[in-house]
């Protein structure tokens, strides 16, 4: 029931209506016994500014942040978390005391799926990186910072992914490198990995395909395989990667814990993983 104290939290985005946010909180806060309510805010980038002063004069108690605001957001906000300041980027804030406090738990989501799904931890492991955007960066980081052996990165715009594995090395003192999408030099780096992350968006909905780029019997059935993409679910990628005999992580994972961690940050409880998880399966279309 909503009422005078009911607080109000939400997702800023654009677009925002498919996001998949509301359903995990809602759910979660329902079970909680918690009177708060998520919404989805559609804020167009040029009303960012507005809109996060609009947070802190309403008195709200904080929110997420998706495409495209998670970097922009960055130079109205009071403090940064060591997190959201490693990665660079924010996705989830908080009103404390008057002041915009960002967060980030994209890489530490990823990190808290591989170890609670894969039982995988990153220390002394050689990770591939297949992409070098906004997604690519949070797992770069997080993981070069927990102690990863090696990271690299392979993108279609190379100089992108290079510029990335220098950043990690220099922020980390993780060894880095950044590479193209060219057969011989992918073909390497896949077969001496631990842990490979599609982070590209390709086989994202509504796509279907596979990446043409990268071939599945370059994989060794120990290598852990990840696919960031939450829908389909399973992507062909992941399908490929399963045929020749890995174990496969999907993406609804790092959606379900960097809310389980954005819940905890917000109210200070212990997060209902599995009605989180329950409402996601739900609503995320196979
Ligand atoms: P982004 O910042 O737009 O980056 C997209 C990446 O994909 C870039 O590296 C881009 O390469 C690459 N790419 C796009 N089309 C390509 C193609 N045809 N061939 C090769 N590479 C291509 O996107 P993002 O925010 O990082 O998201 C990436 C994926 O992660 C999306 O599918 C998204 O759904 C998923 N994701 C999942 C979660 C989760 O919680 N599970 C969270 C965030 C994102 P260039 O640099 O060359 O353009």
């Amino acid at each position: 029931m909503i009422t005078g104290n009911t607080r109000i939290l939400g997702v800023m985005g654009y677009p925002v209506a498919h996001s998949f946010s509301p359903v995990m909180y809602n759910a979660a806060f329902a079970h909680s016994g918690l009177d708060w309510v998520y919404l989805a805010f559609s804020v167009p980038p040029g009303n960012l500014p507005e809109a996060l002063a609009g947070l802190r004069a309403l008195g709200m108690t904080g929110a997420n942040l998706t495409i495209p605001h998670k970097e922009a957001a960055l130079k109205h906000l009071d403090y940064l978390t060591p997190e959201a300041d490693l990665i660079g980027a924010v996705n989830v804030l908080r009103i404390e005391n008057d002041l915009l406090i960002g967060h980030n738990t994209d890489g530490t989501g990823f990190l808290q799926s591989l170890s609670r799904e894969a039982n995988f931890i990153p220390q002394q492991k050689k990770v591939l990186i297949l992409g070098a955007g906004g997604a690519a960066r949070a797992v770069a980081l997080t993981l070069a910072r927990r102690g990863a052996l090696e990271i690299v990165i392979a993108n279609r715009t190379q100089q992108r992914g290079v510029e990335l594995a220098l950043e990690v090395q220099k922020k980390t003192g993780v060894k880095a490198e950044g590479i193209s999408l060219e057969p011989e030099a992918l073909a390497a780096a896949v077969q001496t990995a631990d842990l490979v992350v599609q982070a590209s968006s390709v086989g994202m909905y509504p796509q279907s395909e596979a990446p043409d780029w990268f071939k599945p019997e370059w994989l060794s059935p120990s290598t852990l395989v990840c696919d960031l993409i939450y829908r389909p679910r399973p992507t062909r990628f992941l399908q490929l990667a399963d045929q020749r005999g890995c174990l496969t992580l999907d993406g609804l994972g790092m959606l379900l814990y960097q809310g389980v961690q954005s819940f905890t940050w917000w109210t200070g409880l212990t997060a209902p993983v599995e009605i989180m998880r329950q409402a996601l399966e739900r609503w995320v279309p196979d």
